[in-house]
């Protein structure tokens, strides 16, 4: 389990020495392998079957041993060691597995001497279906069905590819060469440096040499596919799709070019390496997107590639925001990296804030930092806002923790708390911090301490006790504000903190630094400790200043009745990111019991129909949620008929049909409203939606196809899943094929639902297919999917990587507000899932406790609210 107190000081001084240096042997530390080798450079040769999903391959890996040892310890996972040579010349007296640790180790008759040596193995491992380590992509190319074969490694499946010391911290250069099958082309992290003739008309191509880089960095891929390239200085950057589509990679293209410059600059070191590929994978997983191997990006071709029948307005901005996410790795992560998964967030926060910033940057017309006001930071601390959530930096010993910790508190958490220091360093302080950091780190390997020195340096003041209140502890300050009270000519009032918290664990008193902002005249900061309220004077008694303008800061704001009234009365009036931030804190406030829900209700009402189409994306994001804690409440069908009721005059404005040459967040907002309508049981755009199917599903206008197949899919009946499921089964196109699989797993009729599980375990759908159906039948029916998962373990666990089995099966009911569930997710962790890997048991266990009481706390408001009209 991971842990989720203080980082225990031991551990802190642990990480902050150089364990992996290579001059001097460090202390062995838990879950990790013995120091004494260090790996140098891997010459590796791979020889794929692609039709009987096996590999053979051979490595030389030259180390340096730092004191006399017997034996040589790696990682190796569903490997065989055929062979294994030392120098040349000596066996090994034994190789043995640890399945568990997933170590193989080679003990010799004679200790090793300290220096160079060189270890040849010959190994054979698995070609995978989901995505681990090698893996197969099988999709449809006209009638052909094709096998694309590529790799994913973070965190801990390059071991199912070679051995090797798979540890971000044991950096090392390597060279691959794979034989490639006749009509198909191999890519990799770098170039190609030379090709020569193999058996069976087969052809080895050999890359250059990477950098020195961490071994889950590693990429290699084979297909059928085509390459389109651009120059942009010294880099050639390309697109790698199935053959075919390879327009479809344009926009890619383009993001990728404008986003280089961007980073060239922003980092002040420009890209090190020749050539940056995006590879296009016509599959899916349930647990990433895309992946940042050096030079060699994998992304699955919904978040890379502009499909004109598909992709809708928020795609194309997901497309560019994963590439910027991407990107931004390859100097942040591939370059420096973080030296153990404790770090992980270094990785992903600032990923997250970077891509954030650079696509805001580059499409102004996005408004992306009110974007992400309204959702992604809302992610990150609603579930920071829980009783299971656990520190930004957090401890990892074993492997399923690895898998664990990519979760929104390492993404949105920690793109929130970056965003937050960035507004108190100031921009131009913090790139310098940042130039410097990537500067001095360059292929090398860091803790978050070293972040706060570069930052610290260039701010001119000591940031690390403010990061360390972010970052070490969990939860979700609160800042209350007192009423305005005018004297003279001067507002006041005090800033004190609190928690905010949705459970009793969850409120437990912790103290921040927090840095609280607000708008307008006077003295627009101050640290706001925990010992005694801060008081607060502005000039003029005019209305009362927003706190937190920008929605910089990683906390909830909880106003007085006179101020919050004063702020709704000019509601419009504010910057749009403040509107989405208000609403959102008011919601949120209301259903954590600090303030009455009522004031959300009375905030909503007074909102134009004029308003921003974000605004209106966020309350009908907030109805949909009700909605959703509602169901089986007798209050629900008055609280759908006012919800209705209350977003039809700005429907009206949008339309149900994409018009030519509208605005992009227009597009965006109704790809929102038709699915929130149709969630809300509106009879006309759910007839609105047969209507379009009716018409033809190839032909459905790509800008609201996902949302016009999810409310036809919800409100399908047996003739039209039976459609659904047809189209799904011939469709050539794997992402039209994919959206048909989807839509037919989300039906209200719990006897569809039921059809769509049987389909989970027949071998129509593609593997990924599989596993996500059943996580989306789980949205609508969570304890239904958990049940059927649970009572089909073996074959759901056969859907998904090794890696992720721990957190499947147990998150399909993580939406359920039936507390009855709790003890089923609870018996079954108990019987199949390792003891120190249960953050995902627990996210699910809150989830439905904090659902469960949500509930009531939502029943007697909503239909209050549903009662007036
Ligand atoms: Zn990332």
């Amino acid at each position: 389990m991971a842990q989720s107190g203080r980082l225990m000081p031991f551990l802190a001084v642990l990480l902050s020495t150089s364990a992996f240096a290579a001059t001097s042997v460090g202390p062995r530390l838990p879950g990790r392998l013995p120091p004494e080798v260090v790996p140098l450079h891997y010459d590796m040769r791979v020889d794929p079957d692609a039709a009987r999903l096996v590999f053979s391959g051979s490595e030389t890996i030259t180390v340096t041993v730092l004191r006399p040892t017997r034996t040589i310890v790696m990682n190796a996972a569903d490997l065989t060691v055929d062979k294994a040579l030392l120098d040349g010349r000596t066996a090994p007296t034994k190789i043995s597995f640890d399945t568990k640790a997933e170590t193989v180790s080679f003990a010799f008759a004679q200790p090793i001497a300290p220096g160079a040596h060189r270890i040849a193995l010959d190994f054979a491992g698995k070609i995978y279906q989901s995505a681990a380590g090698l893996f197969a992509v099988d999709y449809k190319d006209g009638s052909a069905d094709k096998r694309m074969l590529v790799t994913q490694f973070e965190a801990t499946d390059g071991r199912r590819f070679a051995p090797m010391w798979d540890e971000p911290g044991r950096k090392a250069t390597f060279t691959i060469s794979v034989a490639t099958p006749r009509g198909q082309q191999s890519f990799s992290n770098m170039p190609i440096a030379s090709t020569r003739p193999g058996a069976d008309g087969k052809t080895w191509v050999s890359f250059r040499q990477t950098p020195k880089m961490s071994s889950y960095l590693l990429f290699f891929g084979q297909g059928d596919v085509e390459r389109r390239t651009r120059m942009v200085g010294k880099t050639e950057i390309g697109v790698i799709t199935r053959r075919g589509v390879a327009d479809q990679g344009r926009y890619a293209l383009d993001s990728a070019a404008r986003l280089l410059t961007f980073y060239n600059d922003y980092f002040g070191t420009p890209y090190p390496l020749p050539k940056l590929d995006m590879v296009a994978a016509p599959g899916a997983s349930q647990f990433f997107d895309a992946m940042e191997n050096w030079g060699g990006i994998l992304y699955f071709d919904k978040v890379l590639l502009v499909d004109p029948k598909a992709t809708g307005e928020s795609q194309r901005q997901q497309i560019f925001s994963d590439i910027a996410h991407e990107m931004a790795h390859q100097w942040f992560g591939d370059l420096v990296t973080m030296r153990w998964w404790d770090d992980l967030w270094l990785n992903e926060g600032f990923a997250s804030w970077m891509a954030s910033k650079a696509t805001d940057a580059l499409n102004p017309d996005w408004h992306v930092a009110a974007q992400t006001a309204a959702f992604a930071h809302q992610t990150g601390i609603n579930l920071d806002a829980g009783g299971s959530t656990h520190p930004i930096v957090q401890r990892i010993t074993a492997a399923g923790q690895v898998t664990e910790a990519f979760d929104q508190i390492a993404y949105s958490k920690g793109e929130a708390v970056i965003r937050m220091l960035e507004g108190a360093v100031g921009p131009d302080k913090f790139r310098a911090g940042i130039r410097r950091y990537i500067a001095d780190h360059a292929y090398g390997n860091t803790v978050t301490d070293d972040l706060w020195a570069e930052i610290s340096k260039a701010a001119g003041w000591p940031i690390k006790p403010m990061m360390d209140s972010f970052t070490l502890q969990p939860g979700v300050p609160l800042i209350k504000v007192s009423e305005p009270v005018c004297r003279g000519a001067t507002l006041r009032f005090r800033l004190s903190q609190g928690r905010y918290g949705l459970d009793a664990t969850s409120r437990k008193p912790l103290h921040w630094v927090v840095p609280v902002t607000w708008s307008g005249p006077g003295r627009a900061e101050a640290d706001v400790g925990a010992a005694h309220p801060t008081a607060v004077s502005v000039p003029g008694c005019g209305s009362p200043p927003v706190i937190n303008p920008g929605q910089l800061g990683y906390y909830r704001t909880l106003y007085s009745a006179p101020h919050f009234d004063a702020l709704a009365a000019r509601f419009g009036g504010l910057d749009l990111t403040d509107q989405v931030g208000l609403l959102a804190d008011t919601m949120a406030l209301g259903s954590g019991e600090y303030a009455p829900l009522d004031r959300y209700y009375r905030l909503i009402d007074r909102v134009s129909p004029d308003a921003d189409p974000l605004v209106w994306r966020v309350i009908a994001n907030h109805l949909r949620e009700i909605n959703g804690l509602l169901e089986g409440d007798p209050a629900q069908a008055a609280f759908q008929l006012r919800a209705r009721g209350l977003l039809a005059p700005f429907y009206a404005r949008v339309g149900f049909t994409p018009r030519a040459g509208e605005a992009a967040d227009v597009s965006q907002v109704r790809e929102t409203l038709i699915d929130t309508l149709g969630q809300l049981g509106d009879p006309q755009v759910i007839a609105a939606a047969r209507g379009a199917v009716a018409g033809g599903l190839e032909t459905l206008p790509a800008a609201t196809r996902t949302a016009v197949l999810a409310v036809y899919g919800r409100n399908a009946r047996a003739e039209e899943w039976e459609i659904l499921h047809q189209a799904a089964k011939t469709a050539r196109n794997p992402l039209l094929a994919r959206s048909y699989w989807i839509a037919l797993s989300d039906p209200g009729d719990p006897k569809l639902a039921q059809k769509t599980l049987d389909l989970v375990l027949s071998d129509e759908p593609t593997v990924p297919n599989r596993a996500a159906m059943l996580r989306f039948v789980s949205l609508e029916h969570p304890a239904m999917a958990f049940d059927w998962a649970v009572a089909h373990a073996d074959a759901v666990n056969a859907l998904v990587e090794t890696s992720a089995r721990t957190a499947f099966i147990v998150s399909l009911p993580n939406t359920s507000t039936d507390p009855a569930v709790i003890a089923r997710v609870q018996a079954y962790a108990d019987r199949a899932l390792p003891a120190d890997a249960r953050q995902s048991v627990a996210n699910t266990i809150t989830s439905i406790q904090n659902r469960a009481h949500l509930r009531k706390v939502h029943s007697g408001p909503a239909a209050a609210w549903a009662a007036q009209h």
